[in-house]
């Protein structure tokens, strides 16, 4: 399998501070890779500049061999890169289906039509387990109910590479669980490469392939999860001692 995305020495500073400083991996087609790291550490940053929404200050960002730093979230995401927030903001008036449809839309690569976009958000929300009614609204959803919407919304845009951030905030224990079977199931039935990024290891560390772990903008580990998960430096950063 050849090699989605690579990063190198990729680097964002605000002002004087640096929140991601000189970081760089590989990402293998196919893979689900853990990135992970205490609150502050860069993640969300990092799926920032993948994704689009801010251009780097240093280094390179090559996806299949393209570099796409720099490029625009509309321009990223035609390329077959999706991404979902932390927090999500669905619209909270629409339904369930229009609102990943709109996604559909929009973040199709050429232009669809409205009824290949309700199929496909159809499709989305089968896979992450949403009703496809098309009567039920967003209001009555949940946590767990709005981080699938999140993921819906990206699926529906038919990615290569889903950048999912904090699928697991505000979910109780079987929740997570199966968040995380969802991520796996993705990666199995539809090929998408996944990066997923959590701030607490966890039941990820039982569905990724390999782990990054950030802290104060660097990578301090990156291999299997049972390697990172004792390594000293991570141990340290997440014992805080
Ligand atoms: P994480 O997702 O790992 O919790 P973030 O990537 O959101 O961390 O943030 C990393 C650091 O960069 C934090 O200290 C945060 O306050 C800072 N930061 C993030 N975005 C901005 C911004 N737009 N302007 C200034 N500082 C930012
Ligand atoms: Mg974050």
């Amino acid at each position: 399998m050849g090699t989605m995305l690579e990063v190198r020495d990729l680097t964002k500073r605000f002002g004087g501070f640096t929140a991601v400083d000189r970081i760089g991996f590989d990402l293998a087609e196919g893979e689900i890779l853990g990135l992970i790291g205490p609150n502050g550490s860069g993640k969300s940053t990092t799926f920032n500049l993948i994704a689009g929404a801010l251009p780097p200050s240093a280094g390179s960002i090559k996806l299949e061999g393209r570099e796409i730093g720099g490029l625009s979230p509309t321009e990223v995401c035609h390329l077959g890169i999706a991404r979902t927030y932390q927090i999500p903001r669905p619209f909270r008036k629409l339904t369930i289906l229009e609102n990943v449809a709109l996604a559909a839309y929009f973040g199709a690569n050429r232009l669809i039509s409205r009824s290949e976009a309700w199929k496909r958000a159809e499709d989305a929300l089968t896979l992450t387990q949403l009703p496809t009614d098309p009567s039920v609204r967003v209001d009555g959803l949940g946590a767990a109910g709005l981080k699938k919407l999140e993921l819906a919304r990206a699926l529906a845009t038919q990615p290569r590479l889903l950048l999912a951030d904090e699928s697991l905030g505000g979910l109780d224990e079987q929740e997570m669980d199966q968040a995380a079977d969802m991520l796996s199931d993705i990666r199995r039935e539809r090929g998408i490469t996944i990066i997923w990024v959590e701030h607490i290891m966890g039941v990820l560390m039982r569905v990724v392939d390999r782990c990054v772990v950030l802290d104060h903008g660097e990578i301090i580990a990156t291999g299997l999860p049972q390697e990172v998960a004792h390594d000293p430096k991570v141990v340290e950063v997440y014992l805080g001692t």
